[in-house]
């Protein structure tokens, strides 16, 4: 399954959080290494939306969209850095 960047999944989280996620730094829960959001690898399936580490390709999160509701995981995520 090929994947994309970060940047597109820019538009769904754009609903999600009132910031630019994608310009921000996010820390692997796995390997510990730092990156933009935009630059993770994003897999889309038939069941949501699974953005992968681009250093270890563990999952950092998982976005569902159906008609009423937005589900987000950021359980590989350790922590976010955002420029203000
Ligand atoms: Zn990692």
């Amino acid at each position: 399954m090929g994947h994309v960047d970060g940047n597109a999944i820019a538009g769904s989280l754009a609903e999600i959080f009132p910031f630019d996620v994608t310009a921000a730094v996010g820390r692997c829960a796995h390997c510990g290494s730092t990156g933009m959001i935009g630059d993770a690898m994003v897999y889309f399936a038939a069941t949501g939306t699974i953005v992968r580490c681009a250093n270890c390709d563990e999952v950092l999160a998982v976005l569902v969209e159906t008609p009423s509701r937005i589900w987000l995981s950021l359980s590989g995520v350790r922590g976010l850095t955002l420029p203000t």
